[in-house]
């Protein structure tokens, strides 16, 4: 089967059942379970996988429900340590033993279900490309899509929390009929950006399972509209954690270019004045709260804007991508499913330091 009629699933409210169907013909250890429920009552499942002593990486997938190529790389990577599934073609024979033999692996495949669902409401392939054109006019229909009532507020000179929306901010926007931006829960909430506030049982779900884990490193996957790229280091990590997090993200984009997956010709991504501290709250909260070592990247969502594509060129952040080719979906999990596999690989040859 193809990469992506295997792992691009849309089922969202069902994805036990799938983490279940990988793991029904395995015989390495493995647990399902749910790490708590989301705003609206949905199960939030997770997967543990392996009983190596000596290492417990996790990786964490859909803070941003509507970026579901992580949760496919997820899925993709699942099948890889369960039965030697190989999304990319290369020979991986032996590697998930090895992998298994020395860690526990932890993953949150898919935090906002409820964003998810929602974002299958307005796209049913679960695939922006199939919305949204490339003429720059559209531009502006995606990206209200995504953020409003940010702008409705912002008009009428309304401060909005970077979390999100007050309930009675909510509410008002309700009553004109339009629905929420898909990047936030059902109750307004970017969970991203709740790792200080936690307003929202998701991003309570993730805090205590991880806090309860105490994972050695943490991967967060997200998708967002830039060539795919690794941001590091996270805002507050100090000179040698800085390092340590610049190796990883280096070779994990190294590796993505040796299996010729377009991505960054930036390399790996300085967060910049737009990811402030305020913005950047989960990898944050993992530097502070779980391990030093904290990694966040980003796949290219398959979307590109002639608008954006213009932007791009005119950055000095951004410019040598703006050329950059589109990926097609199963690019995209293979993407996302070299990252965990680098971060996997380089962590258990450097013992996750
Ligand atoms: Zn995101």
């Amino acid at each position: 089967m193809s990469v992506d009629r295997a792992y691009w699933f849309t089922d969202f409210e069902h994805l036990a059942d799938k983490l279940h169907e990988l793991a029904v013909h395995s015989s390495r250890p493995c647990e399902i379970f749910n790490i708590g429920v989301t705003h609206r009552g949905r199960k939030i499942p997770a997967i543990r996988i392996g009983q190596g002593k000596l290492h417990n990486p996790a990786i964490v997938a859909g803070n941003h429900g509507h970026e579901v190529a992580g949760l496919y790389a997820c899925l993709a990577m699942i099948d890889t340590l369960l039965n030697d599934a190989s999304p990319t073609g290369e020979n991986v024979e032996g590697w998930a033993d090895g992998i298994l033999e020395r860690c526990t692996v932890h993953f949150i495949p898919f935090l906002s279900v409820d964003n998810g669902v929602r974002y299958r409401e307005l796209i049913p392939t679960c695939d922006y490309s199939d919305r949204y054109s490339r003429d720059a006019e559209d531009w502006q229909r995606y990206i209200e899509e995504f953020n409003e009532p940010r702008y409705y507020f912002e008009k009428k000179g309304v401060h909005v929390p970077m979390y999100g929306f007050t309930p009675e901010q909510v509410e008002e926007w309700k009553a004109t009929g339009k629905p929420l931006g898909i990047r936030y829960n059902d109750q307004g909430i970017d969970l991203f950006c709740d790792y200080k506030t936690f307003f929202a049982p998701e991003t309570r779900a993730a805090r205590d399972y991880l806090i309860s884990q105490m994972p050695c490193a943490v991967l967060e996957l997200h998708n967002h509209e830039p060539a795919s790229q690794v941001f590091v280091p996270v805002v507050g990590a100090t000179t040698n954690d800085g390092l340590v997090q610049l190796s990883y993200g280096e070779e994990m984009m190294t590796r993505l270019a040796e299996r010729g997956l377009p991505c960054s010709q930036h390399s790996v991504r300085t967060y910049n004045r737009y990811y402030s501290q305020e913005y950047l709250q989960f990898p944050e909260f993992v530097y502070q709260r779980i391990t030093k070592l904290s990694l966040f990247a980003q796949i290219n969502t398959g979307y590109l804007n002639d608008y954006y594509r213009d932007m791009l060129r005119r950055e000095p952040l951004f410019r040598r991508d703006g050329d950059m080719k589109t990926l097609t979906r199963a690019q995209r999990i293979q993407t996302g499913w070299s990252w965990i596999h680098t971060f996997l690989d380089f962590g258990v040859q450097r013992g996750f330091k």
